[in-house]
């Protein structure tokens, strides 16, 4: 099979993928999406409001030496092969302009129509109008990663009321259609900040498009590697911040020297494999370093996803330190915040787990509807306590289970700094 073959099947295994995702939930939740409006991140079925976000710098950790690594290791890999420009830019070019309306020579991507006929200026409109609807249909499928498709549908039938969201739209759609249409390959070249700095990780183990400049004489200079690249290159002149490695040039060279019963000059391997005649060894020092680090940065990122919490709460202290009474019964009060982070309503209540001789005073259970978050007054009294400082107040750590009525699985343990007043009799 070709290697231009096997990128289609690829990207349609990418794509549909990418249309999908938005429409999968997992016990409620989505499989992955960002709600700026709902404050949430939803990863692989949990839920995580904006104050559990420490799972974001595991991902994000994990993208970017993912990034790295995968550069490193096979180049581009990623700009031939996944980048949604390049799709977008096989769909336009290939498929729409070069197959479906038979404007240009999938194999001769250097020579432009001649725009001064009817014909081909009707031919590039239908070409574009087809564009922009996919435009338009890519731009939907981008925002349902940011706003869940049961809220989108419905805000699409008020858009008066979602102005925002219809600008953000039709906002991405048009920039696809000024991008894949006018900017072209020149995103790629001037543009995307990774392809600048990929070279940085390359070494002679890297795999990436390569001439092989020991058979040079036997190159027939038919330039059909010239003419097929569509970033306009010439490989064998060597390795260029300009190449995508889409082999394109690999597969016309392949067909020109397999009528010769030759093998194609041009090939996916390292400097070092192609040149010095040896094999890539994936195994090496750097590629294991860099292995380990990425699984370990996504198995942290799924430990912390597995260790959700159920309830959040967060306690602080109201601006007195503490207050006595006739009894010598002192009073701590706190500001308790709680919120509901699941999907239906609880009542939440409180209890002190680590000190007997504390109790709760006052707290009213509130009722938090799903996501809701409420701030409550808390007041922890004691008489008794075990040690008294002659110097200064003592401080003591509770622990505070918040738990639901309904479901006294959904808790969490807060800490609260209770103050006893220093003993000055
Ligand atoms: S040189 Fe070859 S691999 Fe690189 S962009 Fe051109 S056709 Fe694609
Ligand atoms: S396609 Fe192969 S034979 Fe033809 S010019 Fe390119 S490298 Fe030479």
């Amino acid at each position: 099979m070709s290697n231009a073959n096997k990128r289609y099947l690829i990207y349609a295994f990418i794509t549909l993928f990418i249309l999908v995702v938005p429409f999968v939930r997992i016990n409620g939740n989505h499989l992955l999406l960002l709600s700026f409006e709902k404050f949430e991140f939803h990863f692989v079925g949990f839920a995580f409001s904006v104050s559990e976000f420490y799972v974001m710098p595991f991902l994000l950790m994990f993208l970017f030496i993912g990034i790295i690594a995968t550069t490193s290791i096979l180049g581009r890999v990623w700009c031939g092969w996944a980048c949604p420009q390049t799709i977008f830019r096989v769909i336009y070019r290939d498929l729409i302009e070069g197959t479906l309306l038979d404007m240009r020579r999938v194999k001769n991507k250097q020579k432009e129509k001649n725009y001064s006929k009817a014909k081909t200026i009707l031919l590039k409109t239908i070409a574009v109008s087809l564009w922009g609807v996919l435009a338009l249909m890519i731009a939907t499928n981008f925002l349902l990663y940011f706003v869940p498709y049961e809220d989108f549908f419905t805000y699409l039938n008020k858009p008066s009321e979602h102005i925002l969201m219809i600008v953000v739209l039709l906002s991405i759609a048009l920039f696809l259609l000024f991008d894949i249409v006018y900017l072209k390959e020149n995103f790629c070249t001037y543009i995307c900040p990774y392809s600048s700095t990929q070279t940085v990780l390359y070494d002679d183990e890297t795999k990436h498009v390569i001439y092989n400049t020991n058979r040079d004489q036997e190159c027939t200079t038919c330039e059909a590697c010239v003419k097929i690249c569509p970033t306009h290159i010439d490989i064998r002149k060597g390795l260029q911040l300009e190449c995508i490695n889409c082999l394109e040039c690999c597969d016309a060279c392949t067909k020109v020297m397999g009528k010769l019963g030759k093998e194609s000059l041009i090939e996916w391997g390292s400097t070092k494999s192609v040149l010095k005649n040896t094999k890539i060894n994936f195994f090496n020092k750097k590629n294991i370093m860099l292995s380990v680090v990425l699984v370990a940065s996504l198995l942290f990122a799924l430990l912390l996803a597995s260790e959700k919490e159920y309830v959040l709460a967060t306690a602080e202290k109201s601006d007195s330190l503490y207050r006595i009474d006739e009894n010598n019964v002192v009073y701590n009060s706190y500001v308790l915040a709680i919120h509901n982070i699941q999907e239906q309503t609880y009542t939440y209540d409180v209890k002190i787990q680590n000190d007997p001789n504390f109790r709760i005073r006052r707290f009213n259970p509130p009722q938090l509807e799903a996501g809701q978050r409420k701030k409550k007054i808390l007041i922890v009294e004691t008489t008794k306590v075990s040690s008294i400082s002659k110097y200064s107040n003592t401080t003591y750590k509770l622990e505070l289970i918040v738990f639901a009525k309904e479901d006294p699985k959904i808790q969490t343990i807060t800490h609260l700094a209770f103050i006893y007043p220093q003993n000055t009799k």
